[in-house]
């Protein structure tokens, strides 16, 4: 049953209810005044009698009540009148007439117990109402009647009985119902139309509401809603549709195009909204984690970021992970989740084995049983993702599971898995240069510190990548004050002493991000990771005092030596890294003119036009 359907059988319920309730009333008031009306006809009656008889019986004339019982009968709607003698009466006066006999055993309960009985005698034709009052003997009425009769006060000396038609009462009765009921039928059609027009076009847009919100919860913001109302409903119509059609721009494309971010068992056909929300969701957290590995200093720690996520995150239970070294062909496990390996000890030793790998393709246990002939889990089901890097360096995700519903579950993730993997791509390819270059022969054999080549490469490969992560450097550029007199006085070798001695105390003052680097002949620069102003500053100074508090011996000779260095920052000087040393450079030629031994930061106006890079 539709709503309005329901409000129509509610409002005629209701006023069924009513008509009911009414037509009851007015029956039984109609019955009740009937009775009432007949019973105090009956009592007038019975006291009209008595006197007329007791009258009667003063007057000598006793034997000719009849004539006058007989009139009193023939009143309108005494349908019979009798009455009848006690036995104390009988006794006295004699039986009377021959109807003056208790006829039947109401009249005979009467003149027993002195009450007044009424009856009614219903059928579909007749209503009579019987009533019979006795006459109690008193002699403090209008007439003392025990001056005549041998009775005590109290005594029941006789009764009299009436019937009365109630037939008048019960059709007037019946016709006045009748013409309620027929009011209230024509009421309850008015009422049921007025209800009905009012109602149905609010029913209408209600339906039409419905409809459109139950297409909307598929992702079907197509509906388009109509009423034939005016005011607020056409109002609500209106809005509705401006909303829909917004939602229909917003969300129409919108798991076409955002699906390749997230996992596909995760977008749900029924609600867009909720996919909407499931979306953003993900590139939310995929972002949050690249924003922190591109913090992590060694690719050890993006590893260790993936471990958790897949764990955390995916509820992976058993899985391992793998690189491999594409220039020897050999792979190193990273992490495994329990010791249960995934494949036999050859594809360590030669990663070609690994069909993953070999075939840069995804392998699934539920594709093909025994799908890789070196896999090791036989007893479960399991999946190899293999995951290229660069042309160095590729990483394999092995995971299994028991059951081929659970193994499933995990597979649908793997979309979501690979954006972790791209995001982080980037990354990884940028610690392993630098892993490769911090070992490589890319530093100083004297100092051991970073040459010039390798800060000319690490400037090209993270500028950019810098810049993209808010990842800033302050530049230091050391220079020892009048050195050249340590090598004219004291030798080359005394010069490359106080070079190592530098170098130490350069390595001593960083921390682990940080880079200093040889760059010249007695010049070094420093590469302070993300570090303020103040802080390089205080670097600085740090490493001015400890140089300056240096003491060496050379021959009979002690040589204290000093530095100055020039500060500049990246990316708040300049957005280019050479720039920056440049400044870095000026500030330290500044510190030179202004007398030496001193940590002078880069400024503007140190920079002379015609300067030019
Ligand atoms: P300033 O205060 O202006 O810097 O004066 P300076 O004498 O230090 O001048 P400069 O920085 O130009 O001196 C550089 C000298 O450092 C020139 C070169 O002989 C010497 N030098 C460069 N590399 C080495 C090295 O590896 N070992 C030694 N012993 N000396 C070096
Ligand atoms: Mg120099
Ligand atoms: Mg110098």
């Amino acid at each position: 049953m539709n709503t309005n359907r329901k409000i129509l059988f509610i409002v005629a319920l209701m006023l069924i209810g009513l008509a009911v309730a009414t037509i009851t009333n007015v029956a039984l008031n109609f019955r009740d005044y009937g009775y009432s009306n007949a019973i105090e006809k009956s009592k007038m009656t019975a006291e009209i009698v008595r006197d007329g008889l007791t009258a009667h019986m003063v007057n000598g004339i006793m034997d000719k009540r009849k004539f006058f019982l007989a009139n009193i009968t023939d009143l309108k709607d005494v349908q019979s009148l009798w009455i009848v003698r006690s036995d104390k009466v009988v006794a006295q006066h004699g039986p009377g007439l021959e109807n003056e006999q208790p006829r039947d055993a109401i009249d005979k309960k009467v003149i027993k117990e002195g009450i007044t009985i009424q009856d009614v005698h219903e059928d579909a034709k007749n209503a009579l109402l019987r009533v019979t009052i006795p006459y109690i003997a008193t002699a403090y009425g209008n007439t003392n009647c025990l001056e005549c009769h041998k009775a005590k006060e109290g005594d029941v000396l006789g009764a009299i009985s009436m019937e009365f038609n109630i037939n008048d009462i019960r059709q007037t009765g019946a016709v006045t119902i009748a013409k309620i009921f027929a009011i209230n039928v024509i009421f309850i059609i008015i009422a049921l139309w007025v209800t009905n027009y009012y109602f149905k076009p609010y029913m209408k847009l209600f339906e039409n509401l419905q409809q459109g919100i139950k297409r909307a919860r598929t992702g079907d913001f197509t509906f388009r809603f109509t009423t034939t109302l005016k005011d607020a409903g056409s109002e609500v119509a209106e809005q509705m549709n401006t909303l829909f059609q917004k939602m229909e721009e917003t969300f129409g494309n919108i798991k076409h195009d955002l699906s390749t971010f997230v996992s596909r068992s995760n977008l749900s056909n029924s609600d867009p909204l909720n996919t909407a929300g499931m979306i953003i969701k993900e590139l939310s957290d995929v972002y949050k984690f690249k924003k922190t590995i591109e913090l992590d200093n060694t690719k050890e720690e993006i590893y260790d970021r993936f471990i958790y996520v897949l764990k955390e995150k995916f509820h992976f239970d058993h899985f391992a992970f793998y690189e491999v070294d594409k220039q020897s062909k050999t792979r190193r496990l990273i992490y495994i989740t329990d010791h249960t390996s995934f494949c036999t000890p050859i594809i360590d030793q030669d990663a070609t084995e690994c069909r993953a790998y070999r075939t840069n393709s995804d392998i699934y246990s539920t594709d093909f049983p025994n799908v890789c002939q070196n896999c090791s889990v036989h007893d479960k089901e399991y999946t190899c993702i293999p995951f290229n890097i660069n042309n160095d360096l590729s990483l394999t995700l092995s995971y299994s599971a028991k059951e081929t519903g659970t193994i499933e579950r995990l597979n649908q993730t793997l979309p979501s898995i690979k954006n972790y993997f791209e995001a982080a791509k980037a990354v990884i390819e940028s610690r392993t240069l630098m892993d490769k270059l911090r070992d490589s022969s890319l530093r100083d054999g004297a100092t051991k510190l970073y040459n010039r080549r390798f800060m000319e490469e690490f400037i090209d490969k993270s500028a950019e990548q810098a810049l993209r992560s808010n990842i800033s450097y302050s530049i230091l550029m050391i220079d020892i004050d009048y050195f050249k007199m340590v090598n004219d006085t004291y030798g080359h070798d005394s010069g490359d002493v106080v070079i190592k001695s530098l170098a130490e105390i350069l390595q001593a003052a960083v921390r682990k991000a940080d880079l200093p680097i040889r760059y010249g002949g007695e010049e070094f620069l420093i590469f302070l990771h993300n570090t303020t102003k103040e802080g390089a500053l205080t670097v600085a100074e740090k490493i001015r005092t400890q140089f300056a508090a240096k003491k060496y011996q050379f021959g009979n000779n002690t040589v204290e030596k000093t530095l100055s260095i020039g500060i500049a920052h990246f990316p708040s000087d300049a957005e280019s890294i050479w720039k920056v040393i440049k400044f870095a450079d000026i500030a330290l030629y500044e510190a030179k003119n202004s007398g030496r031994n001193r940590v002078i930061e880069f400024e503007a106006k140190m920079f002379k036009s015609g300067n030019e890079f």
